[in-house]
């Protein structure tokens, strides 16, 4: 394959949707997969959607994926600038050639004479569509009214009688008929190109050699293939990834959440286990193994098993994803990335934020049953705060209140002897079913009670583990505690 360069070209509208992950991502393997440029080109030309400040927004939520450029506003490159609002000369200049060669024609119909025409169109249920009134105003007449200040946008002019064949790499050829299409605008009555117009003058000016984008472009496909036509230049491969719906078949919209990946960062969901996720709305590996780290995505990465079906974002497969990578860290890597969590609820000047053994300990307990690094406070809140129970929790199957404080007594009493330096989930193990098995006694008689005392809860890790954690002191205070409940 020739030297391939793509680019992901986001609009900074304040935030990463989930989809565009995806089309990054896609971008991305191809770039790592056929030794290619990956590029980032921020597309703010539209000026009423500019939020500030969201394009460091994005390189930054998008080197916590993993994802970094190789050209870019920040890395630069000698294709730029990559930032089209400062491509404006560019666009002009083309804007100025394509009209030069009768390819494109200003046109001065005012908003309110487009908003009639659509709705007399809307009446007689015909497709939205520029009526073409301006196409064939004489040259002199046209630079007359611009020349006395009148405003215009600058209009491709299509052809008007034709079949346009355009070919995508996924679906293979498309037809279209070139009388549906528009004679849509390049350039807006404040002299700001359109994304149909600068995206396609900047694939050609960066060497682009593949445009991924998601399937909502298609429409757009041949518009931008003629545009190509009008300059003479070679068109880039197109590739158009399918689209994602929710799980009921509809858009992911902003509205029902979840469409930020900021949002999911926030929650706790690792950069892993989004990538994964992310990969497989279009694609499929050969073999059934879906669980692959960005390497191994790239490794087994072809376009032709782009799918061309839809994607359905499956947030419970998410979460499986992200407990699967949750289970492979490390406890003190775990640590880490749990501790802002937990600060969040204990507030980040608690010192037990700095407690490293007590941290790993919880750590150690929740890792198994965690979805999101967000569910450790829950899975670990008995550590951090007293219990707050009923008696009745205490109350193992049907045994009496006063049965289940004189068990708990007998607990007391025996690990109290456990010296303070010794105290382990070993020892405390040992110590108590020792006991319980040389008098033939009932296991759950004891460990249920104890767990609940420890945990205040019905369910929780075992309670030697428990009581590791929490120490010798927090240990026999909550074992004496329930035995008052129940007096
Ligand atoms: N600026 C467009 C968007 O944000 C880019 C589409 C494309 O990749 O060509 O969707």
């Amino acid at each position: 394959m020739d030297s391939v360069r793509v680019r992901f070209a986001p609009s900074p509208t304040g935030f990463l949707h989930i989809g565009s992950l995806r089309t990054v991502l896609f971008n991305y393997f191809i770039a790592k997969k056929y030794g290619g440029t990956l590029i980032l080109r921020v597309e703010d030309t539209d000026r009423k959607r500019e939020v500030a400040g969201s394009a460091e927004g994005l390189v930054d939520i998008l080197s916590w994926a993993g994802i970094h450029f190789d050209e870019g506003p920040t890395q630069g490159g000698k294709f730029g600038p990559y930032i089209q609002s400062k491509r404006l000369a560019i666009y002009e200049k083309y804007a100025g050639e394509l009209l030069a060669k009768d390819e494109a024609y200003r046109c001065f119909c005012t908003p309110e004479r487009l908003e009639e025409m659509k709705q007399a169109q809307a009446e007689k249920k015909l497709p939205p569509r520029y009526d073409r009134a301006c196409r064939n105003l004489s040259v002199e007449e046209t630079e007359k009214r611009a020349a006395a200040g009148e405003p215009f946008v600058l209009r491709q002019k299509l052809p008007l009688d034709q079949e346009v064949v355009v070919v995508d790499e996924i679906r293979g050829e498309i037809k279209f008929r070139s009388e549906n299409l528009e004679d849509h605008v390049l350039v807006k009555s404040d002299g700001w190109p359109t994304y149909q117009f600068a995206s396609v003058v900047d694939d050609h000016l960066m060497e682009i050699s593949h445009v991924v984008r998601g399937d909502e472009w298609i429409s757009s496909f041949p518009k931008n293939i003629l545009l190509y036509r009008a300059f003479g230049w070679m068109p880039p491969k197109f590739i158009h990834i399918p689209l994602t719906l929710n799980k009921e078949g509809g858009k992911l919209s902003k509205r029902q959440g979840d469409v930020a990946v900021e949002d999911y960062r926030a929650k706790g969901y690792l950069p892993e286990a989004l990538i994964n996720f992310c990969a497989l709305l279009g694609w499929h590996p050969k073999e059934d193994n879906e669980l692959l780290s960005l390497d191994g995505i790239v490794a087994k990465f072809e376009i032709k098993d782009i799918g061309e079906s839809p994607a359905i974002f499956d947030v419970e497969k998410l979460d499986y994803f992200n407990g699967y990578y949750i289970r492979r860290k490390t406890i003190d890597e775990l640590v880490g990335l749990c501790r802002p969590f937990l600060a969040e609820r204990i507030g980040a000047d608690d010192p037990r934020l700095k407690d490293k053994q007590l941290l790993h300990g919880v750590v150690m307990l929740a890792q198994e049953r965690m979805k999101k690094l967000s569910d450790i406070y829950e899975l670990s809140e008995f550590f951090f705060a007293e219990p707050e129970y009923a008696a009745e929790l205490l109350i193992w199957k049907k045994l009496a209140a006063a049965e289940v404080k004189e068990n708990l007594e007998k607990i007391l009493e025996l690990l109290q002897k456990i010296p303070d330096g010794e105290w382990t989930k070993h020892s405390t193990k040992d110590v108590l079913m020792t006991s319980i098995e040389s008098k033939g006694l009932k296991t759950g008689d004891y460990l249920w009670p104890l767990r609940a005392a420890l945990t205040g809860r019905k369910f929780s890790p075992g309670p030697f583990e428990v009581a590791e954690v929490l120490g010798k002191d927090q240990s026999i205070t909550r074992i004496t505690n329930a035995i008052k409940k129940l007096e």
